[in-house]
C-alpha cells in the first residue's frame, strides 16, 4: 500500500478502512462521470506541510504573518489556470464547486434576484437553484428545458424565457449533458437583456482546457469550475472573470463566503494545472471522448436509448427502462458486479428523481488507467450482461470476477497494493 508508516503506526485502525478504499477502487471499476484519479505528484502536494498556514487575503495583502511562501505557490497556481483557460482574472481559492458558485451569485445578486438556468431533471446542478440548496432558497430561479424530442438545449426556447422573464444571471454549463453548449448563443441572448453570463464548466473544464470543446472563458462574464473532475486535480473549484469583474469576485470568495484557502489543495491545484499544460494531457482528454464515443456506440447496438443519441464529451445518460430497469436498480446490479455509475434523471423523467429512469456514465476515471475503446465496449457487454441476468448470483459472480481480472491489468495511478 501507498507508505503511511506513521499513520499505521500511530492508528491502525484509520489505516486499515483508506487500505480498504485503496482496494476498492482498484478492484472495481469507476464509471461516475464526475470522478477521476489524481497523480501521486498531486497527492504529495495535498500531504504537504502547507496545511499548516492560514492565509486569509490574496497574494501581497494576507491578514495573517509569514505569507511570503504561500504567495508564491498562490501566485503560481493563478498564472498556470490564466495560461490554461486563456482567463483574464483567477481565484484559485474556492474550497469547491458549490461554494464556488455560492461565490459567483453573491458577487452579482442580491437575495430575491432572478437567475435563469436549466430545469434541474434536465441535467442542471443542485447549486444551479434546487429549492432545497442555498441557491433556490435564496434567488428567484426560472428555468429552460432541454428539447424532449433531440435532448438538447433548444436556443429558441432559451431566448423565449429570458426575454419573457428578464434574469439578472443566465446560468449555462451542466451535471449531465453529453452535447456542446452554444456559449456565444447564450452571450447573444443575454446581450439582448443586460444578463450576466455565468458559466460552471465543472464537468468539461479538463476537456476545455486540452481545446476538445469550446472555451466559454473568452466569452462569457464569469466561469466556475471544480478541479476534480475531467481536470483531475484535487477535489477544489476556482472562479474565472473578465478583469473589470475581479474585484467583485474576489470579495465575494473572501470574505464574503470563505476564511482562510487550503494552502495545500492550493498547491495540488497547481500541480494539476501543470499537469493539464502538458501535451500528455491532450492525449488522455482525447481518449476520454473516444472512450465516451464507444461507449454510447455500443449501448445503442445493444438496444439502449442513450438520451441526444450520443455524446460530444466525456459522458453519457443511457435511459435504462428501454430494457425494463430503473436507473437505481440497475446503479444496485452494477455495484454488485464492481462496477460504480450514478442514477440519473433523463429529460421529462416519468419516473421520481430518487428512482430515475437513467444512469449516467463517465469515462474520465477508466481512461486514467489506460482503458481504451475496446475495454471499454467489453465493460458494456458486461454491463448488459449484468442487467439482463440480475436475478442470477451466480452469472453476476462470475462478472465481478471478469471486472476484477481487467482492473488488475490497468492499475490506477499511485495504488500499490
Ligand atoms: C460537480 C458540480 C458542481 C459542484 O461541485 P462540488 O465540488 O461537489 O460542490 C457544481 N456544478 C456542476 C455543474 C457540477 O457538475
Amino acid at each position: 500500500m501507498e507508505n503511511k508508516k506513521n499513520l499505521i503506526k500511530q492508528d491502525p485502525e484509520v489505516t486499515k478502512i483508506i487500505n480498504k478504499e485503496a482496494k476498492r477502487q482498484s478492484e472495481e471499476l469507476e464509471f461516475i462521470a464526475s470522478e477521476n484519479y489524481v497523480s501521486p505528484a498531486i497527492m504529495e502536494a495535498m500531504g504537504s506541510v502547507l496545511t499548516n498556514k492560514y492565509s486569509e487575503g490574496y497574494p501581497g495583502s494576507r491578514y495573517y504573518g509569514g505569507n511570503a511562501v504561500v504567495d508564491e505557490i498562490e501566485n503560481l497556481a493563478i498564472e498556470r489556470a490564466k495560461k490554461l483557460f486563456s482567463a483574464e482574472h483567477v481565484n484559485v481559492q474556492p474550497l469547491s464547486g458549490s461554494p464556488a458558485n455560492a461565490a459567483v451569485y453573491f458577487a452579482f445578486l442580491k437575495p430575491g434576484d432572478k437567475v435563469m438556468g436549466l430545469k434541474l431533471d434536465h441535467g442542471g446542478h443542485l447549486s444551479h437553484g434546487h429549492p432545497v440548496n442555498f441557491s433556490g432558497m435564496l434567488y428567484n430561479f426560472v428555468q429552460y428545458e432541454l428539447d424532449s424530442k433531440t435532448g438538447r438545449v433548444d436556443m429558441e426556447k432559451v431566448r423565449e424565457v429570458a426575454l419573457r422573464e428578464r434574469p439578472k444571471m443566465i446560468v449555462a454549463g451542466y451535471s449531465a449533458y453529453s452535447r456542446e453548449i452554444d456559449w456565444a448563443g447564450f452571450k447573444k441572448i443575454a446581450d439582448e437583456i443586460g444578463a450576466v453570463t455565468f458559466a460552471d464548466i465543472a464537468h468539461t473544464a479538463g476537456l476545455i482546457a486540452a481545446g476538445l470543446l469550446e472555451n466559454p472563458v473568452p466569452i462569457f462574464d464569469v466561469i466556475s469550475t471544480t478541479t476534480h473532475k475531467t481536470l483531475r486535480g484535487p477535489r477544489g473549484a476556482i472562479v474565472m472573470c473578465k478583469e473589470k469583474f475581479a474585484k467583485q469576485v474576489d470579495r465575494a470568495v473572501f470574505p464574503g463566503m470563505q476564511g482562510g484557502p487550503h494552502d495545500h489543495i492550493t498547491a495540488a491545484k497547481a500541480v494539476a494545472f501543470g499537469e493539464a499544460l502538458q501535451p500528455e494531457f491532450k492525449v488522455y482528454a482525447e481518449q476520454v471522448i473516444k472512450n465516451a464515443t464507444a461507449m454510447a456506440e455500443e449501448f445503442l447496438q445493444r438496444g439502449y436509448r442513450v438520451v441526444s443519441g450520443g455524446t460530444d464529451n466525456h459522458l453519457l445518460v443511457v435511459d435504462m427502462t428501454s430494457k425494463g430497469i430503473t436507473g437505481k436498480e440497475c446503479e444496485i446490479v452494477l455495484e454488485k458486479i464492481g462496477i460504480s455509475v450514478s442514477r440519473s434523471t433523463i429529460p421529462n423523467d416519468p419516473n421520481p428523481p430518487m428512482n430515475p429512469s437513467g444512469v449516467r456514465f463517465g469515462t474520465p476515471a477508466a481512461t486514467t488507467r489506460g482503458m481504451k475503446e475496446s475495454e471499454i465496449k467489453q465493460v458494456v457487454s458486461w454491463i448488459d450482461d449484468a442487467i439482463n441476468d440480475r436475478n442470477e448470483d451466480f452469472k453476476l459472480e462470475s462478472l465481478k470476477e471478469e471486472v476484477k481480472n481487467l482492473c488488475s491489468k490497468f492499475p490506477v495511478p499511485g495504488i500499490k497494493l
